[in-house]
């Protein structure tokens, strides 16, 4: 058996690979495109595609795909052979340096927003060369960008390149300033924690709300939840076991870092995180770790649910963005550094966050909005709809010390001053063990916990990449003009912090005394659903910022408005529609055999004997036909809710009707259906129960 240093990245065409396969000429030029941008000559491209088709075949591929991710969140491929005819009635294979580099899918049916009208539906995909191109199966993929013909980008991986690039631009005057020469590039580096619930799959096959809707939309309170706090951290089952290690092995070969596996507060839900890594190549195996999870899942009888609320009543599953800013000679701008002037720089680095989740909280928020991660945020769970960041103790006293010109510690007796102070230095254990804090800083690196877990990472680095950008832009446009750079760095500091203190909160956030506070007191925005706050993003605060930063046109913020509604509306949609069917189809049919059955074998047994009361029967019956009269009414009035809101045409208008109209009536359908549980023979009931779903892996 092979050991994990011999396999790892073994379908990846890696920096080794490309080493060992390329000439160095070909090498040195396509290593400076991919670290430098550089534009790449077609016959270096030739050159890498033919080595990229050999090393191929040579492990049992047979096709080439485009790879890309399109609005839907989920990635696309479409699947090409190498093959070519060849005169004698044979095949060769082929693969030349223009189909590495671009692609053309037949993509009219991705949304575009109406970006790219049908009759000029070929968008094109084109390559990524700073993501390694990997085998899946038997295809080689090549992860691409996707965009029109106008040169729009309708997926999730151009605007977070466009944004590292603003990024890059901005933080690399700053550290000019700071004299700083040598760094060549400044990147993001991201580590996402994915959570997900792993289900029985017959069981799963028996439901069909799982099946539609990728969550439950009925099922009562089993007897024991998660209210024991024994699934935390606790012993891996067997065959979850099992289920983890096929999956730690498919992903390292993917190249994937897979490194931390535990099981999660809700039965049944589990954890993997990732070693951290450029937030490109981060999000694309974040694409790749959802992908491999459920295939995985399908081969060990198992149905990973990647939902934000599987359940109701039991925690959800988030994903938790580790964010941190390194440049390419390794320093992580995120941390304290050893001299003041480091520190000085620092600081500035983190006031730039603070002030930017400030200003855009509400792209922030909206970066992670779905119907899905709606359940979560806002609805008393983990985080709450409100962005805030956590800074801990220390932190916060110096910043305190900074804009009041007072000494940062009991011991120190004179001002705080940049450029002469040496920070304390900030063990991780004690900064952050809040875990009620949307945006924590950990140290060296903020960790954005709003995510939901089916969400791609994408969306919210783009925005996070963006508002950092330009926060370090103000301060580069300020500091590069100044008469006094320290006098200019010190003011900068100084007033970022008393402008934007308000958005710091170290305290419980689910507490509803903070939700208060935060919105009366502070100002800060409380969106709790997707339609509140896909507004904001076309605001002109917001457009003004992402269009100046490159990262998006205002015709691609729009599609990005519709696309992001569209998605909202159609996902309740069809949980509203098998809400419904699955009442009137499955539970008022079961609820009425067990009723009739009820009735009959209470005849029976007043045929015995006559002067008997039948009182648990009749009791039970009359009971059950309550609930089922009940049952029909709320699913008649759901119906008729969705049919009017199919005739809404304008998509805002439409998402707030789905969000006031039909999402309760779907809540008032659920009570009486999930109370007919409860006194339904487990026998007629039409499917298993949370019971079986969250305890039947075994
Ligand atoms: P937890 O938050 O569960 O205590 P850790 O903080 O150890 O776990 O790690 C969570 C994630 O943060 C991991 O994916 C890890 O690789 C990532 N991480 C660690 N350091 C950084 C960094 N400097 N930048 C980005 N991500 C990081
Ligand atoms: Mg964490």
């Amino acid at each position: 058996m092979k050991t994990v240093p011999e396999y790892f990245g073994c379908m990846v065409f890696d920096d080794r690979i490309m080493k060992a396969r390329l000439s160095g000429k070909i090498y040195n030029s396509l290593r400076k495109t991919i670290d430098e941008g550089a534009k790449l000559d077609i016959s270096v491209a030739n050159a890498v595609a033919e080595a990229m088709k050999d090393w191929a075949i040579s492990l049992g591929a047979t096709h080439f795909t485009h790879w890309f991710q399109p609005m839907t969140g989920i990635t696309a491929e479409k699947h090409d052979s190498f093959i070519s005819p060849s005169p004698d009635g044979g095949v060769i294979m082929e693969f030349s340096g223009k189909e590495l580099i671009k692609g053309e899918p037949d993509a009219s049916s991705f949304p575009s927003g109406g970006l790219r009208a049908t009759f000029e539906a070929r968008g094109y995909t084109a390559w990524d060369p700073t993501s390694y191109a990997f085998i899946k199966g038997k295809t080689l993929c090549i992860p691409t960008a996707f965009c029109s013909y106008g040169g729009e980008a309708l997926d999730k991986k151009t605007p977070l390149l466009r944004s590292m690039q603003a990024l890059n631009k901005q933080a690399l005057r700053i550290l000019r300033l700071f004299g700083n020469d040598s760094v060549k590039c400044v990147r993001t580096s991201v580590g996402p924690e994915q959570e997900y619930f792993l289900v029985d799959r017959e069981i799963y096959n028996k439901r069909r709300d799982l099946i539609f809707t990728g969550r439950t939309l009925f099922g009562a309170k089993p007897p024991k939840g998660q209210e024991m706090d024994d699934h935390y951290f606790g012993i891996i089952k067997p065959r979850v076991a099992a289920y983890m290690a096929e999956l730690n092995e498919e992903l390292w070969k993917l190249g994937v870092l897979a490194k931390t596996e535990h099981n999660e507060v809700a039965p049944a839900q589990h954890e993997l995180a990732p070693i951290y890594s450029t937030t490109n190549i981060a999000t694309d195996h974040n694409q790749l770790t959802m992908e491999i999870m459920q295939k995985v899942a399908e081969k060990h009888g198992l149905v990973c649910l990647l939902h934000e609320k599987p359940f109701a009543g039991v925690n959800g599953s988030g994903k938790h963005n580790n964010w941190s800013i390194a440049t390419d000679t390794g320093i992580n701008l995120l941390t304290p550094g050893e001299t003041p002037y480091e520190n000085a720089q620092f600081l500035l680095f983190l006031v730039a966050v603070i002030k930017a989740v400030d200003d855009y909280q509400d792209l922030l928020r909206l970066s992670v909005a779905t119907a899905g991660n709606d359940h979560r945020l806002g609805a008393n769970e983990a985080p709450p709809a409100v962005v805030s960041i956590f800074l801990g103790d220390e932190l916060e006293g110096v910043l305190e010390a900074i804009e009041n010109n007072t000494p940062y510690s009991a011991a120190e007796k004179t001002e705080m001053k940049l450029g002469v102070h040496v920070l304390p230095k900030f063990i991780r254990d004690t900064t952050d063990r809040n875990r009620t804090s949307p945006f924590a800083f950990t140290g060296n690196k903020f960790e954005f916990r709003m995510l939901g877990s089916s969400n791609s990472i994408s969306c919210a680095n783009i925005m996070l990449n963006s508002a950092v950008a330009e926060s370090l832009k103000i301060f580069a446009d300020r500091l590069e003009t100044a008469a006094d750079f320290d006098a200019e760095l010190h003011r900068i500091i100084k007033e970022t912090i008393h402008e934007h203190k308000r958005i710091i909160f170290n305290g419980n956030g689910y507490d509803d005394e903070w939700i208060k506070e935060a919105t009366e007191k502070r100002g800060l925005l409380n969106l709790r659903t997707t339609p509140d706050c896909m507004p904001y993003l076309l605001s002109k605060k917001n457009v003004d910022m992402l269009t100046r930063h490159k990262v998006f046109t205002e015709t691609e913020l729009k599609s990005r408005f519709e696309i992001m509604l569209e998605n909202y509306t159609k996902t309740v949609g069809i949980e509203a529609r098998t809400m419904t069917d699955i009442a009137k189809k499955e539970i008022l049919p079961a609820i009425e055999n067990y009723a009739a059955d009820v009735s009959a074998a209470a005849a029976k047994k007043l045929a015995v004997d006559p002067t008997l009361t039948c009182g648990y029967e009749k009791g039970l019956v009359k009971q059950l036909s309550i609930l089922t009269d009940r049952i029909a009414e709320k699913a008649a009035e759901l119906d008729e809710a969705i049919a009017k809101s199919a005739s809404i045409s304008d998509i805002a208008e439409e998402s707030c009707y789905i969000r006031d109209e039909i999402l309760p009536r779907m809540s008032e359908l659920r009570i009486p259906c999930d109370e007919a549980e409860t006194i339904t023979s487990a026998k007629y009931w039409p499917f298993p129960t949370y019971g079986e779903l969250l305890f039947g892996v075994r």
